[in-house]
C-alpha cells in the first residue's frame, strides 16, 4: 500500500473514531444531561417525598394530640410549633375573634416560640397573648374572614399596626428590619359554621407556592377540627355536670365535689358547711298556675342562690325543687348568715303572676355536727324538714349527731308523708310514739316487740283506711294462725305480726293519681308500683333500729316461690316463710276487694285463683294450709 493510501486509511480511521467519539460524546452529553435531569427530578421527588413525609408526620402528630385528653391550648401550641419548626416558618400563631362589652377584639390563643416573637415581646413590653388586640372591621383580618380566602401580604408593618395600633414605626423597624421575614399568610378559620379567627404564618419567602397554600389549608382544617372537638368536648362536659333548667350543678357533680371537699377538710382540719333548700308549696304553684310557672319558681330560687353565693361555693340542683350548697371553709355561724340572706332575698323577690315564693332551709357543718359526709347530708335534710314543720320560710341549724334522735326523725318523716296525703295527724303523736319506741328499745327484758306492735298499729291506723273495718286485724290474725301451722318460733311470729301491719307502708309514696287510675296501668306505672314501695319502705323504716329484723320480711314479700318475683328473683327457701305468708294474705285480700278496674271476687273465687298459682307464686304446702284456714273461717 502506498504511503498516501496508508495515510488516507489512517485519516479515515481517525475520522471514524472521531466521529464515533463525537457521536459517543453526544451520547454521553445526552446521558449526562439526562442524568442531571433525572437527578434533579429525583432530588425534587425526594424533596416532595420528604415534604409529604413531614406533612404526614406533623398531621399524625396533630391527630394524636387531638385524640389525647390534653387541653386545647396544649394541642394548639403543639400544632403551631410543629408547623413552624418542620417547614421552616419564622412564626405561626392562632388568633381568635372575640367580643366583650367594649366590642370586637382579637386574642392570640396560641403562638410558636421563636426569636421573632421574643423580639416583638421585648419591643411591646408584654407577651402578645395577654393583650386585647384591636379588631378593625375594614382591615386585612376582617377582609380575609369575609372572603374566606387565604391572603398573603408583604406589608407586615401594616398588619401588625392593625392589631397593635399604638406600636410606633421605630418599634416596627426593630422587629421587621430582618432579612428573613418577608411575607405573612393569613388563613381564616371557622368552627361549626361560625367565624372563629385566623391562622397566621410568617414566612421567609416572598411568594406562596400552590403546594404551600394547599398544605397550609390542610393544617388550617386540622386546627379547626381541634377547636371544634375541644368546644364540643367542653359543652358535653358542661352538660354532664350542670342542670338544664337552672344552670346549677347537678346531683352527680355535687356528690363528686362533696367527696373532694371532705378530703380537703380532713387534710386541712377546716370545716365546711352544707345548706339544703326546698321550695315551699311548689305543688300548689304547679296546680294553680301550671308547670311552667313551677319551673319559673325553681329558676328564681336558683338565680337567688347564684347571686348570693361566692365563686367558690358549689350550688347544685339535687332534683325537683331541692337544692344544696357547699360552702368551703365556712362554719355554721357563717352558713346561717348566708342561708338567711338567701331566704330573705327570695322572700322579697317578686315573680310575675305568682307573686312571692319562699323556701325552707337547713344548715349543717362538717366537724361541728358530724364528721361523716352521709350524715351531714341527712342532718341538713332533717334541719330543712324541721323548718317545714315549724311553718316553712325559715332557716334551721342541724342538731349534732349525738343529740339526734333517729326514732324521732323516722316518725317525723312518716308523719310528714301522712300530712302530704292529707291525713290529719295529732300534734303530739310524734312524742308519744317516740317515747314508746325508746321504751321498746331499752326494755329488752319486757316485751319490746309488743310495744312495737302497738306503735305500728297506731301508725297503720293513721293511714290505712282498712283499719277501721277490721281487715287489718283480720290480716294479723290470719298471719299468726298460718305461722303457727308451720311451727314458726314465737319471735318470728312477733316480727311477722308487725311486718303484716306495715308491709304496704311504701304505698304511701305512690302518687295518688296512679293509685286512683280507673284505666289499666301502663307498663311503666306497673313497674313503678311494683318496685317503688319496697324501696320506700326501706327508706322509711331503716332509721328505726327496733324494726331491723322486720325489714327483710317486708323487702321480700313480693318474691315468688318459682323465682319469678321481685326485686331479687329469690326462690323457694331463699324467701322467708313470713314473707310468703304476707304475699298470700295480701293477694287474697286484694282479690276480694273492689279495684277501680275490676269487680271484687267472692272468697271462694279468690281461693280458686290462689290455688292456680300453687307451686308457682307460692309454696304448695302454704296454699293448702291457707285454703284450709279460710275454709275453716268461712264455716
Ligand atoms: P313543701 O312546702 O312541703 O315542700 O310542699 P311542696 O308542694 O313544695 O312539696 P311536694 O314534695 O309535695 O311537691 C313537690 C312538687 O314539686 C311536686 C312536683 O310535681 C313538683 N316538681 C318537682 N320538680 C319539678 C320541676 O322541675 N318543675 C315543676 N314545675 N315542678 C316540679
Ligand atoms: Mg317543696
Amino acid at each position: 500500500m502506498s504511503f498516501f493510501n496508508k495515510i488516507k486509511e489512517l485519516t479515515n480511521k481517525i475520522n471514524e473514531v472521531e466521529s464515533t467519539v463525537y457521536y459517543k460524546k453526544q451520547d454521553y452529553i445526552e446521558i449526562y444531561e439526562r442524568n442531571i435531569a433525572l437527578e434533579k427530578e429525583l432530588a425534587q421527588q425526594t424533596k416532595e417525598l420528604s415534604m409529604a413525609n413531614k406533612k404526614m408526620i406533623t398531621l399524625q402528630h396533630i391527630i394524636d394530640m387531638m385524640t389525647s385528653s390534653k387541653p386545647l391550648e396544649t394541642v394548639l401550641d403543639n400544632i403551631v410549633n410543629s408547623i413552624s419548626n418542620e417547614f421552616g416558618y419564622v412564626h405561626c400563631a392562632i388568633l381568635e375573634k372575640m367580643k366583650d362589652e367594649k366590642g370586637d377584639f382579637i386574642k392570640i390563643i396560641s403562638q410558636s416560640g421563636d426569636t421573632a416573637i421574643e423580639a416583638l415581646h421585648k419591643v411591646i413590653n408584654a407577651p402578645l397573648y395577654t393583650l386585647r388586640l384591636n379588631y378593625s372591621p375594614v382591615g386585612v383580618y376582617a377582609e380575609t374572614m369575609r372572603s374566606k380566602e387565604i391572603t398573603q401580604t408583604q406589608n407586615l408593618g401594616q398588619t401588625l399596626q392593625e392589631i397593635i395600633p399604638n406600636i410606633t414605626d421605630e418599634q416596627l423597624s426593630t422587629i421587621l428590619d430582618k432579612e428573613y421575614c418577608k411575607s405573612m399568610i393569613i388563613i381564616p378559620l371557622s368552627c361549626m359554621n361560625r367565624d372563629f379567627g385566623w391562622f397566621v404564618v410568617f414566612s421567609s419567602r416572598d411568594e406562596l407556592a400552590t403546594s404551600e397554600t394547599d398544605f397550609l389549608s390542610i393544617f388550617a382544617k386540622q386546627i379547626e377540627m381541634a377547636i371544634t372537638i375541644a368546644h364540643l368536648f367542653s359543652t358535653v362536659k358542661e352538660q354532664a355536670v350542670t342542670d338544664g333548667l337552672t344552670g346549677l350543678y347537678n346531683r352527680r357533680y355535687f356528690e363528686e365535689y362533696l367527696r373532694k371537699e371532705v378530703t380537703r377538710a380532713n387534710r386541712q382540719k377546716q370545716a365546711f358547711s352544707l345548706i339544703g333548700l326546698d321550695l315551699d308549696f311548689l305543688k300548689q304553684i304547679n296546680d294553680k298556675y301550671g308547670h311552667s310557672y313551677g319551673d319559673l319558681a325553681i329558676k328564681t330560687l336558683a338565680d337567688v342562690i347564684k347571686n348570693n353565693a361566692r365563686s367558690i361555693d358549689i350550688a347544685a340542683r339535687m332534683g325537683g325543687e331541692e337544692f344544696n350548697i357547699i360552702l368551703p371553709g365556712i362554719d355554721s355561724k357563717g352558713a346561717m348568715i348566708a342561708a338567711e340572706r338567701i331566704r330573705k332575698t327570695l322572700e322579697a323577690t317578686e315573680i310575675e303572676t305568682i307573686g312571692h315564693i319562699t323556701a325552707s332551709i337547713g344548715v349543717a357543718t362538717y366537724f361541728e355536727h358530724t364528721d361523716n359526709p352521709e350524715e351531714l347530708i341527712e342532718l341538713t335534710d332533717q334541719a330543712m324538714y324541721q323548718s317545714k314543720r315549724n311553718g316553712r320560710n325559715r332557716v334551721t341549724l342541724a342538731t349534732p349527731i349525738s343529740e339526734t334522735s333517729w326514732q324521732e326523725i323516722a316518725i317525723n318523716t312518716f308523719i310528714d308523708i301522712l300530712s302530704k296525703h292529707n291525713i290529719p295527724v295529732e300534734k303530739n303523736l310524734t312524742k308519744e310514739l317516740c317515747d314508746k319506741l325508746k321504751k321498746a328499745e331499752q326494755d329488752s327484758k319486757s316485751q319490746p316487740k309488743e310495744t312495737l306492735y302497738l306503735v305500728a298499729d297506731m301508725l297503720t291506723r293513721l293511714y290505712n283506711p282498712l283499719h277501721e273495718d277490721g281487715s287489718v286485724k283480720k290480716k294479723v290474725l290470719l298471719a299468726s294462725s298460718l305461722a303457727k301451722r308451720f311451727d314458726l318460733p314465737k319471735e318470728e311470729i312477733d316480727n311477722l305480726k308487725i311486718a303484716i301491719l306495715m308491709y304496704d307502708i311504701g304505698n304511701l309514696l305512690i302518687p295518688q293519681e296512679i293509685l286512683q287510675k280507673t284505666t289499666p296501668l301502663t307498663e311503666e306505672e306497673k313497674k313503678f308500683i311494683k318496685e317503688h314501695p319496697i324501696i320506700a319502705a326501706r327508706d322509711i323504716l331503716k332509721p328505726i333500729s327496733v324494726v331491723q329484723d322486720i325489714l327483710p320480711i317486708i323487702e321480700k314479700h313480693h318474691e315468688n316461690w318459682d323465682g319469678s318475683g321481685y326485686p331479687n328473683k329469690l326462690s323457694k327457701n331463699e324467701i322467708p316463710m313470713s314473707s310468703q305468708i304476707i304475699l298470700i294474705i295480701d293477694s287474697y285480700f286484694a282479690l276480694t276487694e273492689t279495684r277501680p278496674y275490676r269487680a271484687k271476687l267472692s272468697e271462694k273465687e279468690a281461693l280458686e285463683v290462689i290455688k292456680q298459682d300453687a307451686g308457682k307464686k307460692w309454696n304448695t304446702e302454704l296454699v293448702k294450709e291457707f285454703i284450709a284456714l279460710i275454709n275453716n273461717e268461712l264455716k
